[in-house]
């Protein structure tokens, strides 16, 4: 053992001059020595290829390595060249006579390491060349790297490598090595059983690059100034990442009309302008490369200092990959993320132009957690590293929240509090449904599932759903709780979330600036419970005067409309009809009953009405007024909301100013989120505002197309537009 210790050491400084092996290095190449199969996981710059390579050398035979692309092949051949290493490559790029007198000097002997595409291992010609090897000289060892191309849960997904499965049964002796720096699980088992690994020695490395500092900047309407402050900042060679070839051509042009060197690449540039915008980046002739992610999984420029998202990325995978090409050398380099909403919309396109629908459902479950890593005020590896199972500690010290260290707060009880609710609900919901049960929600989904009886229901009510929803992802994050990756996103427990319930950890939070100064909105938890009772109270009113004219309790007053009642109270028929819901129409058959019954709770339970907790009729009034509030508001905004307050129609609004209804509709949303008084109820029917609100629930306020799909396309993108500015404003919100 110690002979063979000193040796591996001995081998390494011969063909590579380095002192040491990197963490697990000399493990797999133990094990490879021994025959073992063997998974490599490691992350980029972790030093994958030695492990096979300095086997390739000691063993006798060839070691065949698959590699999917021919720039990265041409790479490490001339890295090998350059060390007195006999390494070569097969590819489509050589002429006849290179690739026959290469396939000579294999057969002699004096190659150790043969690089070849997956589909050119397998194909008709190549087989019975490789049959000869195996005969004349022997095979020593199949290396498959970027192994992750086998699996359709990765984010490379490469058909062609499918077929190495066949590999195992040609030459069911010869041991296979599959290397990768993708991390999460599935792609792990997937890659084990596609390539047929037999009991294989899995290294698995911590994937955290103390190295790289991450930060997330939020991405203002004018980026570009953002972007183009930062580059200047930042020194050494960087990477731009756009969405969209449009895109990464028009900041590549600004750049350089800001004397910034900069080149574009994307798949629409011909093969020739892009192979050379490649080399120009690699040979420091252009400082930065502006790409769609078809840049840079074959390129192993070690002196990468930045990598910038300038675009949301689709996945935290596919971020952590990206970024990841910043810094293999292990010096410091930066990863930023511009993170704003509207690009969104983009991605939301991209996904709708998938055609199966599981994979679209979990495209937007992976989008969520990208939204959600941005969001977040925990320390960003972390959650990075969580996603790919990895319980890094967290407290990086190196990335935007943990320099900016938000005080973290003791939420220990209420973790309890949530994880049993989970735990009670059988781990068969999602995140808004426990919130739900927590905060003892009287929806129909709660009450058809016997929820309400829970002896969670209604534990939370104290704690708004923004804290919640906080909470449960700083659970997730910190491995606190797991979520099902198909798409369903179900909150499952496991055995930490049990140490959580038995009082055997701290829970502590990152409680962002948002929910503060929602949590010390004193109306919150003043009126909570009052606001509560009396909601339920005008609830039991409204079911038996449905129950009267044999109608659903909904058609009566929405829900929302209930909860503004409940807390706003109303005494006048004034302040009644002003209340969201409320038309002339209801007035007239219900108003009676309903403000008696709000006066009489009133009374019954000393409730003064004049300090009442969220005056929400003197709220709009106020608004009505036009006062400072308008100042950015345009007049045409402000024409329109005067015709939409004399009760035109948006047709009518539109026909008259001759202006395209969605116009009408933009300067309605915008008047909305102004806090100005348009009446919802006359653009969209209630039981209409009740349904695309349930959607929006369900689905989730990312974007308006899979709400839209997810209502069947039989609500109009304008009507969902207006619901979902009145729910972000809380004028349905319940
Ligand atoms: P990966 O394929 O995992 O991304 P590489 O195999 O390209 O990583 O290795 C990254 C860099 O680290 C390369 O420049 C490589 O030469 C270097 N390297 C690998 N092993 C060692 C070692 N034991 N000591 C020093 N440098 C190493
Ligand atoms: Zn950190």
């Amino acid at each position: 053992m110690t002979n063979q210790l000193s040796s591996l050491e001995e081998y390494l400084k011969r063909f590579f001059g380095y002192d040491t092996f990197r963490s697990g290095q000399r493990q797999v190449i133990e094990q490879a020595l021994q025959g073992q199969d063997i998974l490599v996981i490691m992350p980029t710059g972790g030093g994958k290829s030695l492990c096979f390579q300095l086997p390739a050398l000691v063993q006798p035979g060839l070691t065949v390595v698959v590699s999917p692309l021919i720039a990265l092949m041409k790479d490490q051949v001339d890295a090998l060249q350059d060390n007195g290493i006999g390494a070569t490559f097969l590819n489509s790029s050589l002429s006849m006579e290179v690739a026959r007198s290469r396939q000579a000097d294999i057969l002699a002997g004096t190659i150790k390491l043969l690089y070849v595409a997956p589909e050119r291992l397998l194909s008709e010609q190549f087989l019975p060349f490789l049959n000869r090897v195996q005969e004349r000289i022997g095979i020593a060892n199949f290396a498959i790297d970027e192994a992750h191309c086998v699996s359709e849960w990765g984010h490379d997904f490469r058909p062609e490598y499918r077929q190495l499965k066949s590999i195992r049964q040609r030459y069911p002796q010869v041991p296979v090595m599959a290397l990768t720096a993708t991390a999460t699980e599935r792609v792990r088992q997937d890659i084990v059983q596609q390539l047929n690994l037999n009991q294989p020695y899995i290294h698995l490395s911590s994937f955290h690059r103390s190295n790289l500092y991450y930060e997330v900047i939020p991405k203002q309407k004018r980026s570009f100034p953002q972007l183009l402050a930062r580059v200047q900042q930042l020194k050494g060679s960087g990477i731009i990442y756009c969405l969209s070839r449009k895109r990464v051509q028009e900041i590549a042009e600004q750049l350089q009309s800001h004397n910034i060197s900069a080149l574009p690449y994307h798949a629409g540039l011909e093969d020739q302008v892009r192979a050379e915008n490649q080399t120009r980046f690699i040979r420091d002739d252009v400082r930065i490369m502006v790409a769609t992610i078809a840049f840079g999984m074959g390129i192993n420029k070690p002196d990468v200092r930045f990598v910038i998202h300038y675009d949301l990325p689709r996945n935290l995978e596919g971020y952590y990959q990206e970024s990841g090409r910043a810094g293999r050398d292990s010096n410091p380099a930066d990863c930023l993320l511009f993170f704003g909403y509207q690009d969104m919309a983009t991605i939301e396109y991209l996904i709708g132009q998938k055609s199966d629908p599981d994979e679209q459902r979990i495209s937007r479950q992976q989008l969520r957690q990208v939204i959600d890593y941005a969001e977040s005020t925990e320390c960003r590896p972390q959650i990075q590293l969580r996603y790919f199972g990895e319980n890094f500690p967290g407290n990086c010290g190196h990335c935007d929240n943990c320099r900016q260290q938000k005080p973290l707060e003791d939420w220990t009880v209420e973790a309890m509090k949530f994880l049993s609710c989970v735990a009670r609900c059988r781990e068969r919901f999602g995140m808004g449904h426990i919130i739900d049960v927590l905060r003892g929600s009287k929806r129909a989904k709660i009450l058809d599932q016997g929820h309400d009886k829970l002896s969670t229901y209604g534990i939370g009510a104290d704690h708004t759903v923004e804290e919640w929803r906080i909470l449960g992802r700083s659970l997730l994050h910190q491995g606190f709780l797991e979520q099902t990756t198909d798409g369903y996103s179900i909150l499952k427990l496991n055995p930490q979330s049990w140490a959580v319930m038995k009082g055997q950890c701290v829970v502590e939070i990152a409680v962002g600036k948002q929910s503060e100064a929602q949590s010390q909105n004193p109306n919150d938890s003043v009126s909570n419970e009052t606001t509560a009772l009396l909601f339920d109270h005008l609830q039991q009113l409204r079911k038996r005067i449905a129950d009267e004219s044999s109608i659903a309790p909904y058609m009566v007053f929405a829900d929302s409309t209930l909860k503004l009642m409940a807390q706003g109270r109303p005494q006048t028929v004034a302040d009644f009809l002003s209340i969201s819901g409320v038309g002339q129409y209801k007035l007239e058959r219900y108003g009676e009953r309903f403000l008696e019954a709000i006066r009489q709770y009133c009374v019954d339970h000393n409730l003064s009405t004049l300090d009442t907790a969220v005056n929400y009729s003197s709220e709009i009034l106020a608004s009505t007024a036009m006062s400072q509030d308008a100042g950015s508001l345009s007049d045409s905004q402000m024409v329109t909301l005067q015709l939409h307050q004399q009760g035109l129609t948006v047709e009518a609004i539109a026909h008259q100013r001759d202006l395209k209804p969605t116009t009408v509709v933009d300067h309605l949303i915008k008047l909305i989120q102004m806090g100005q008084a348009v009446d919802i109820n006359r653009l969209v029917a209630p039981e209409r505002q009740q349904i695309i609100t349930q959607a929006i629930e369900i689905v989730g306020d990312i974007a308006l197309k899979p709400i839209y799909e997810h209502l069947q396309e039989e609500y109009s993108y304008d009507e969902i537009k207006l619901v979902r500015a009145s729910l972000q404003q809380g004028r349905l919100e319940f």
